[in-house]
């Protein structure tokens, strides 16, 4: 990115325009560098990022407005990585009666999560545990 930032507009989101400011006007954007952009830039200081990303979002956007409140944040542990090998999904040790569910299992976002457990859930009623 930010050549091409993934960006969200968090007041559109129900229950959030302003919600802690009812005179507040204006908005959250919420941009997101891809990930080849962030390891080229994960060192780079916060303010390094913001012009980075804002340059990006204000070719996309068309408004070059300045931002009037900036916070960057780096989610250094966000995705879950197998090396390049598929991720275990749900593993179920029966015979510990142990089972493991999460989204580091399964792809790191919240349908991996529910994809997970859904699969551990079969596969312990599958061994008749259930
Ligand atoms: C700021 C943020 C924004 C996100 N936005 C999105 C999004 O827009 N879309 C998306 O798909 N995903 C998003 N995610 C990712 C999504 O939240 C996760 O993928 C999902 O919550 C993972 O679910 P989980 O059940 O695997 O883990 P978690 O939701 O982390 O649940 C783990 C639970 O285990 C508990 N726990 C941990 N250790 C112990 C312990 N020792 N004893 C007892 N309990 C313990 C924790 O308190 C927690 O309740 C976001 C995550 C964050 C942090």
């Amino acid at each position: 990115m930010p050549e091409s930032p993934i960006q969200a507009d968090n007041t559109s989101k129900p229950g959030r325009e302003n919600a802690s400011d009812e005179s507040a006007t204006g908005h959250w954007w919420v941009l997101h560098a891809t990930p080849e952009w962030t390891n080229a830039h994960v060192d780079d200081d916060s303010q390094q990022v913001v012009n980075g990303l804002m340059a990006a979002f204000a070719e996309l956007s068309g408004s070059a407005e300045p931002a009037l409140e900036t916070l960057t944040h780096r989610w250094l542990y966000a995705r879950s990585d197998a090396g390049g090998e598929p991720q275990p999904g749900h593993p179920w040790f029966a015979s510990e009666q142990l089972g493991l569910a999460g989204d580091w299992l399964a792809g790191g976002r919240i349908e991996g999560a529910y994809n997970s457990a859904v699969g551990l859930v079969d596969a312990i009623g599958g061994s008749g545990q259930a």
